[in-house]
């Protein structure tokens, strides 16, 4: 197995006939997945996803893929493949559009269909737009692309087999094996098969659940728990779940007509992706079930049900406002019943315990996936990767969609399944790994960085700028403005000193003052006269004292200035 190394530096010319793979996310973490593939000076791009920050990248909206590898080569961009609808895989799309508006998008129906009201909403009007299905093949440039039925937790995903003349690549995008979905789309294990005795030369294969062992549970298995909960709950039942879990929503939909109770769907993108998955046919309304969110508030409480977003504890969605009761026309009442019915990321942990704990305050019963059976996972577990392995039988195996962790476990499955180790091979985002005469191996690493979304700025926060909002937040802030002698450079008024986060109380500094003015007076006998410097020294004796007294580390902003 070859690691990726911190030395690497950046990869060799391409060999003719060679195919070069470049992962610019997603892999050493889940989100924003986008991968460059080259062949013969064109690209072929796969998903363009965003990444939602945690709690150590403050006021960050999102976090998008790393453009720059192929920013000056956007012309060479022959396509860009999507397997499915989730914003791991779509979401950094309008941003990608926006630098080359008419990149031909490929993707399922509904993949597109969920793409295009985001593209709407980013006023990007001049796309072009490729529908595919399974069992379809289409070329763009050199490379001739073959779609093959995945299952996963939202409908018409796809995996995409990409052949050029270097070899045939499987990428499975996100899968499951569930064999008894509810629209009945199995993965296609016997394409995977097919393709498989053609020879697959590089398996890109989805790691997110390698670590876990046996199969993932069928979605199905919910039924009866969600059963359960609808026949116990005396009052309003609030289901919130993935606002592109199409199946999910389809089962609390059937368990609320099974009971006689009517459904709502609150939150903004609950509302707009259930109505695309109604229209194309993927959702299934029985007649006269749906009312306005705002109706059931006259209606009795056991005779009504609403699928909400912000099962990630997201603060300003639908549930985090339920919870704080500061939703604008759903107020919880006591003996209320609110399921989770979704996957706990890596990284939400608080905040979703956080909303638990505030529906819980209220009185309200919460279900959720420690608790009981409301959720199953998207992903294939190591047991369905072992059956992929030795179906496909791969020459080389490359793991994405995961952290380190879960890309090294699925790494292990592939040799154990008799992948040669040295054609196992890991990479993290930015690490070139190049097919070259049957041999996949990393040929080196290229710059990719996280590219931060905060408001309408792209790119212009950096990673210092969080660093000091990190600092900000955690330690506070002290300003400390003196004004010197632009002749004598002696101080001649101040320090004037003001905190935030930190002592309000200003006699907290009277000890500090003084000893402010003896550096400056002694630093400029010294021979330092540039204002700068003379900033440095306050910095240093403020920082010392504070550190010393207080055991803090506030950001300190010293402003000498001349008169
Ligand atoms: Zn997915
Ligand atoms: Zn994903």
């Amino acid at each position: 197995m070859s690691h990726p190394h911190p030395e690497l530096s950046a990869p060799p010319a391409l060999p003719k006939g060679g195919l070069r793979v470049v992962p610019l996310g997603g892999l050493g973490e889940v989100g924003r997945n986008m991968t460059v593939f080259e062949y013969d000076g064109r690209l072929l791009i796969v998903d363009c996803g965003v990444l939602f920050p945690e709690e150590n990248h403050p006021g960050v909206d999102l976090i998008l893929p790393d453009f720059d590898y192929i920013r000056d080569r956007l012309d060479q961009v022959e396509a860009l493949v999507l397997t499915h609808g989730h914003e791991d895989h779509i979401g950094a799309v309008p941003y990608l559009l926006r630098e080359r508006e008419d990149i031909p998008l490929v993707g399922s129906n509904l993949t597109l269909a969920l793409l295009g009201s985001k593209l709407r909403e980013h006023r990007l009007r001049n796309t072009v737009k490729a529908i595919v299905a399974e069992g379809e093949r289409i070329s763009f440039g050199p490379f001739d692309l073959e779609f093959v039925a995945v299952n996963h937790s939202i409908p018409d995903a796809l995996a995409v087999a990409i052949r050029t003349d270097a070899g045939m690549v499987l990428h499975t995008g996100d899968f499951k094996m569930d064999q008894l979905p509810l629209d009945g789309r199995i993965t296609d294990l016997r394409a995977f098969a097919r393709l498989g005795e053609e020879g697959v030369d590089l398996f890109l294969t989805d790691s997110t659940n390698a670590e876990v062992p046996g199969f993932t549970t069928t979605e199905k298995d919910i039924a009866p728990v969600l059963d359960g909960v609808f026949r116990t709950s005396k009052q309003r039942i609030i289901v919130a779940c993935f606002a592109s879990h199409v199946h999910r929503v389809q089962q609390v939909m059937d368990a609320a007509a099974a009971h006689g109770r009517k459904v709502a769907y609150v939150g903004r993108s609950m509302v707009r992706n259930m109505g695309i998955a109604r229209d194309m046919g993927y959702l299934t309304v029985p007649p006269d079930l749906l009312v306005d969110a705002k109706a059931l508030a006259d209606m009795p409480p056991e005779k009504v049900v609403l699928i909400s977003t912000g099962s990630q504890g997201e603060p300003m969605s639908a549930l985090s406002r339920i919870a704080q009761r500061s939703h604008h026309f759903v107020h919880l009442e006591e003996g209320d019943t609110v399921v989770l019915a979704s996957s706990l990321i890596p990284g939400n942990e608080n905040a979703v315990y956080r909303v638990i704990n505030g529906l819980a305050r209220w009185g309200a019963h919460v279900v959720h996936k420690g608790n009981a059976l409301v959720h199953v996972s998207g992903h294939a577990s190591a047991g369905e990767l072992l059956y992929c392995y030795n179906i496909v039988k791969p020459r080389n195996v490359l793991p994405v969609h995961g952290e380190i962790r879960h890309m090294l476990a699925n790494a292990a499955l592939a040799r154990a399944t008799g992948v040669p180790a040295d054609r196992v091979v890991i990479a993290e985002d930015g690490v070139v790994v190049d097919l070259v005469d049957g041999k996949a191996s990393v040929t080196g690493k290229v710059d990719c960085g996280y590219v931060f979304v905060d408001g309408s700025s792209v790119g212009d926060i950096t990673e210092s700028d969080l660093k000091d909002r990190r600092i900000l937040g955690d330690e506070g802030f002290i300003s400390v403005i003196v004004v010197v002698d632009s002749q004598t450079g002696r101080v001649v008024s101040g320090p004037e000193i003001h905190a935030r986060g930190f002592a309000e109380d200003d006699a907290t500094f009277a000890s500090i003052t003084g000893p402010i003015v003896e550096a400056i007076n002694r630093a400029v006998t010294e021979g330092t006269t540039d204002t700068y410097q003379l900033q440095q020294v306050v910095r240093r004796v403020v920082g010392r004292w504070v550190s010393g007294t207080h055991r803090r580390r506030p950001m300190i902003v010293p402003v000498v200035l001349e008169a």
